[in-house]
C-alpha cells in the first residue's frame, strides 16, 4: 500500500516555486496521481459577502476557494474539480435570480458562470437544486459546461434503477488523461455518480409530486456501480449530496454516506448535505468513519463544508495492474479559506479570485440593489422593545411564517390535521447586548436584509409533536423569564438577567396568561425547581381550556428542537420534521409570496392582571416611540436604566 518517498520535485510556478504531492512527486513508472477537488453546499455564495447584513465576509464564497483551485491545482498532475450540489439555492442572490429576474430559456445562472469559469470538470444534484421548480433547474442547467449527474430522482420508474428515466444523467465516465512517474500519459476512465436525499419529496413537494420520483440511495447505488464498471470505469467517485450518517443502511435514509462508501466499486466518495466538515473531529465518534485516515468504511471521503468555506481534498495514488488501474494509497483533507482567531473575529486565508468575481459581478451588483430595496411592506413597525412584556409583532411575523410552512410540509404526512402551534423567541432583546441590541424595522417598506434583524440565527425549521400538558410545560419554562411578585407590591424588577430572551418561546396558536405572582416552575436553564408550581393560566385552544391529552404540532427551530434550552416536550424524539429550509428562507419566502405583511401582535399572551402592583424593565431609549401603543399592557417611562437602557414601569 505505502510508497518511498525518496525524491521530491519542485514546480515552477507564478506563485513561486510550489511543492508537488508527494503522490505526484513521487510515482513510479505505471503510477498516476489523481487529485480531487470538491466544492460542496455552496448556496449560491460567489463573493465573499453576507447580503443579509449587506457586508463583506471572510468565511464565505467560491470566489475564495478558487484561489485555493488554483492552487492546489499546481500541486498535482492530474486533478478533477467537482461540485457536490446545493448551488442554486440559498442566499439573496439565489432568490433574486428566482424571484425577481427570473431565467429565461437561454439564460446564465450566476453561479454556474462562475463554476464555468473555473472550469468544473462535473456536479452532482443537492436537495436546494429544487427548491424553484424543475423549469428553473433545467433552464439553468443548461448553461452549465460539464456535465452534472444524479442517479436517484426519476421521471419514469423502470423495473429496476437502472432501467428508469431519471431526470438527468445518473452518472458519467470522463475521459481523463493521466501522466504517470516517467512522464507517460495514460487515458483512464473516472465514472461519477450523484445521488440526492429521497427526502426532497416532502421538502419540494408542491414542485416535485406528479412530476419525478425519488429512489433510495443505496439501492440505487447498488444497481448502478456494476453497469458503470462494465462501461469501463476504471474509478469510481460517488458524488454524495448526502451526509455522514448511520452506518448501517436503512430503507429510504436521508445521511447514507457511509454504507454508500462500502458498496463495492466504490474508489472515493464525496459527501456534503451536513454542512460540515471531513475530516475532522465533528466525526470523531461515528461508526464507520475514519478522521485519521479520511476515510468512510476504508474508503477515501472528504466534505468541503459550505458556502465555500472549505476545498475538500482527495489525492489517490492509481497504479495499473494490466489493463486496470487500482488506487494503492489515499490522502484527504478540506482546506480552509479563512481561520478564526480567538477573539472569534476571521482572517481570510487567500485573496478572492479576480476572474471568478468578474463573471458574476452584474448580479452581485444587482444582488445588492434587491437586499436594499423593499420586496414587501409592512402596516406596522416591527420592533422588539417590548418583545418580553407583551405579544410582540416581531416575533409575531416570525410565527407566522412558520405555521405558513409547516402547514404545507405536513400535506400528505400522517400529522396532517393536528392543531399546528408555533413558538418564537425574541433574539435581539437588549439584555448583555446592550441598548441597542432591539429588532427595528420601521412601518412600511421591508427589505431583505431587514429579514436578518428578524431572524438573527441560520437556524433550519423543525416540527415537533407533542400533548397539550407538553404545550403547557414549554410556556411554564419559558415564564421562567420573570422574577416572582408578591401582590401589592411596586416596582419590582421584573425580569431575571440570568434568562436569555432567546429561551422566551412565545407559542401563537393558543391563549395564556402568565401569573407573576407564582414561583417559576424552572430555573433559567431548563431543570426543574419547584415542582408543582404554575404560572401558566387560563390557557386555551380554539376558546377552549386546552386538553392536557390532545396532541399538537408545535413549529419551532433545529436549536429547540435538537433539545437548545431544554424544553420540555422539545426533543430529537419528538421531532417530526426536519426542514432542509432555514426559518430565515421561510420568513423571506413568506413575505415575498404575501407582498403586503400585517404582523400584528394578536395579544395572545399577557399578564394576569395584579390590582395595585407595578413592575420595572429596561429596555432601548428608541422604545419611548412606542410604549403607547403596546396593546393589553399599561406602560410608562420611569427614567433612566444603567449602561444606557431606559426603564420603563408596568402596572399590572
Ligand atoms: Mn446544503
Ligand atoms: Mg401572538
Amino acid at each position: 500500500m505505502s510508497i518511498t518517498l525518496n525524491r521530491r520535485h519542485f514546480l515552477a510556478s507564478t506563485a513561486g516555486f510550489i511543492a508537488l504531492h508527494p503522490f505526484s512527486a513521487n510515482a513510479a513508472t505505471n503510477q498516476a496521481h489523481l487529485r480531487i477537488m470538491e466544492t460542496t453546499d455552496l448556496h449560491v455564495h460567489v463573493f465573499p459577502y453576507d447580503y443579509y447584513a449587506d457586508k463583506p465576509r471572510d468565511t464565505v464564497g467560491l470566489a475564495r476557494t478558487a484561489s485555493l483551485i488554483r492552487g492546489i491545482r499546481d500541486e498535482a498532475t492530474n486533478a478533477l474539480l467537482i461540485d457536490n450540489g446545493d448551488f442554486l439555492q440559498g442566499n439573496p442572490m439565489g432568490d433574486y435570480i428566482a424571484y425577481e429576474r427570473g431565467m429565461k430559456e437561454g439564460d446564465m445562472h450566476p453561479v454556474i458562470a462562475a463554476m464555468n469559469t473555473l472550469g468544473f470538470d462535473a456536479s452532482t444534484l443537492g436537495n436546494h437544486e429544487f427548491n424553484y421548480g424543475l423549469e428553473f433547474l433545467m433552464k439553468a442547467l443548461a448553461g452549465a459546461k460539464f456535465p452534472v449527474v444524479n442517479a436517484n430522482v426519476v421521471k419514469e420508474m423502470g423495473s429496476d434503477p437502472t432501467k428508469d428515466t431519471t431526470l438527468i444523467p445518473p452518472y458519467v465516465i470522463l475521459d481523463h488523461k493521466v501522466t504517470d512517474g516517467s512522464g507517460a500519459e495514460h487515458d483512464i476512465k473516472v465514472g461519477l455518480i450523484g445521488f440526492v436525499p429521497p427526502q426532497v419529496m416532502g421538502w419540494d413537494r408542491r414542485h416535485l409530486e406528479g412530476n419525478v420520483q425519488a429512489r433510495d440511495i443505496i439501492e440505487t447505488a447498488q444497481a448502478y456501480l456494476p453497469q458503470m464498471k462494465e462501461q469501463g470505469a476504471d474509478i469510481i467517485v460517488v458524488l454524495s449530496h448526502s451526509g455522514i450518517g448511520a452506518p448501517t443502511a436503512e430503507d429510504g435514509m436521508e445521511n447514507a454516506a457511509v454504507p454508500l462508501a462500502g458498496l463495492d466499486g466504490v474508489d472515493a466518495i464525496l459527501t456534503g448535505h451536513s454542512h460540515l466538515v471531513f475530516p475532522s473531529p465533528a466525526y470523531e465518534n461515528f461508526t464507520g468513519t475514519d478522521i485519521d485516515a479520511g476515510t468512510l468504511m476504508g474508503t477515501p471521503a472528504t466534505m468541503g463544508g459550505f458556502w465555500g468555506s472549505h476545498m475538500g481534498l482527495i489525492d489517490l495514488l492509481l497504479e495499473k495492474d494490466g489493463n486496470d488501474w487500482r488506487v494503492v494509497s489515499a490522502e484527504t483533507e478540506a482546506r480552509p479559506i479563512s481561520k478564526r482567531n480567538e477573539d472569534r473575529s476571521t482572517t481570510a486565508l487567500v485573496e478572492s479570485d479576480a476572474a471568478v468575481l468578474a463573471s458574476v459581478q452584474a448580479e452581485h451588483d444587482e444582488t445588492l440593489a434587491y437586499v436594499r430595496r423593499a420586496v414587501g411592506k409592512t402596516d406596522a413597525p416591527l420592533h422588539s422593545y417590548f418583545a418580553l412584556v407583551a405579544d410582540d409583532p416581531s416575533v409575531q411575523i416570525v410565527s407566522i411564517a412558520q405555521l405558513w410552512y409547516i402547514e404545507q410540509m405536513m400535506k400528505g404526512t400522517e400529522h396532517e390535521g393536528l392543531p399546528i402551534l408555533s413558538a418564537a423567541a425574541p433574539f435581539k432583546a437588549g439584555g448583555r447586548g446592550g441598548p441597542e441590541y432591539f429588532t427595528d424595522v420601521p412601518k412600511g417598506d421591508v427589505a431583505i436584509k431587514n429579514v436578518s434583524d428578524l431572524y438573527l440565527y441560520p437556524n433550519t425549521a423543525r416540527a415537533v409533536r407533542v400533548t397539550g400538558a407538553q404545550v403547557k410545560d414549554w410556556l411554564e419554562r419559558s415564564a421562567g423569564m420573570f422574577n416572582q411578585v408578591e401582590a401589592g407590591a411596586q416596582d419590582v424588577v421584573l425580569l431575571n438577567p440570568d434568562f436569555p430572551s432567546y429561551n422566551f418561546d412565545v407559542i401563537d396558536g393558543v391563549e395564556y396568561q402568565i401569573d407573576l405572582s407564582q414561583p417559576s416552575k424552572y430555573d433559567p436553564k431548563g431543570e426543574v425547581l419547584n415542582p408543582d408550581a404554575s404560572r401558566i393560566t387560563g390557557l386555551t385552544y380554539d376558546g377552549k381550556p386546552l386538553d392536557m391529552a390532545a396532541e399538537f404540532i408545535i413549529a419551532t427551530n433545529n436549536y429547540r428542537a435538537g433539545g437548545g434550552g431544554n424544553f420540555p416536550g422539545a426533543t430529537p424524539d419528538t421531532t417530526i420534521f426536519e426542514g432542509p429550509d432555514t426559518n430565515r428562507d421561510v420568513i423571506v419566502r413568506y413575505i415575498v409570496e404575501k407582498g403586503t405583511i400585517s404582523p400584528r401582535a394578536d395579544a395572545n399572551w399577557s399578564f394576569k392582571p395584579m390590582e395595585g402592583t407595578t413592575v420595572l424593565f429596561d429596555t432601548g431609549p428608541a422604545a419611548k416611540a412606542y410604549a403607547a401603543d403596546v396593546p393589553g399592557v399599561a406602560i410608562e417611562e420611569a427614567g433612566d436604566g444603567p449602561d444606557g437602557f431606559a426603564r420603563f414601569r408596568i402596572s399590572l
